[in-house]
């Protein structure tokens, strides 16, 4: 019998958060918290589990990906949320995102397009308890009227422009995450903040993320 060394995930989960987040700047302790508890390898499909805390993204099939720790960090920290607020995330994916949020006390609406990606987010939020997550299988591109405003709005795919309805339902004051990009392969960060009755627009970075398909996307 050969023996199976089970691998330490909790370990290569802290080494992610210091060498990966710390490191680089990310200061936010709710978002180092949320990251230092939420285990990304059930998040992965299985046999990509050991490399789930490496610093890239993964393919989760149907030609989309978990994004890299890092980005989901940064994206997280730039959402200057505290506990309680509403946020709406565009592009369920994986669920690992979702989880991040639902982890730092926030009050989390998702929204998938893909039902093969829709159904095991679902299954996997209830099997770790995460029962306050709010999932819907929609273009989310559209947001999710009855839920809004959302004090945060973080979109994980990019499109060629900032959704008309994600800007209706954002709350005032709120801010939101979103990569846009003319170019499908790359995207600017660009963070929204509304306040007062008027709205400011920042492009940060670049990054790459997977198409955002839909009435307002691509
Ligand atoms: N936040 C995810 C990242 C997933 S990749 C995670 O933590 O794993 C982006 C996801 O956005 C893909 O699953 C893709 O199917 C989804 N997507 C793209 N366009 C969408 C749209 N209009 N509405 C909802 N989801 C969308």
């Amino acid at each position: 019998m050969g023996s199976y060394i089970a691998p330490d995930f909790k370990r290569q989960r802290q080494r992610m958060v210091n060498e990966q987040l710390l490191n680089r700047g990310i200061s936010d302790p709710a978002v180092l918290d949320a990251m230092s508890r939420t285990q990304r390898h059930l998040f992965v499909p299985e046999a990509l589990q050991p490399r789930a805390y490496d610093d890239h993204p993964l393919p989760i099939g149907h030609g989309q990906t978990i994004s890299q720790p890092y980005i989901v960090a940064c994206m997280t920290q730039l959402l200057e949320a505290s506990p309680g607020m509403s946020v709406l995330e565009v592009g369920t994916g994986s669920g690992y995102q979702s989880a991040i949020l639902a982890g730092m006390g926030l009050d989390v609406f998702t929204v998938e397009r893909v039902r093969e990606l829709y159904f095991p987010a679902k299954d996997l939020f209830r099997r770790l308890g995460l029962l306050g997550i709010r999932t819907r299988i929609a273009d989310g591109t559209l947001g999710w009227q009855e839920n809004a405003p959302f004090d945060r709005i973080i979109v994980t795919a990019g499109g060629p422009d900032i959704p008309s309805p994600l800007l209706d339902q954002l709350a005032d004051p709120g801010i939101m995450v979103i990569p846009v990009g003319k170019n499908r392969r790359e995207q600017r960060l660009v963070r929204v903040f509304k306040k007062d009755g008027g709205m400011t627009a920042r492009a940060l970075g670049n990054v790459t993320f997977v198409d955002l398909v839909g009435d307002h996307g691509w």
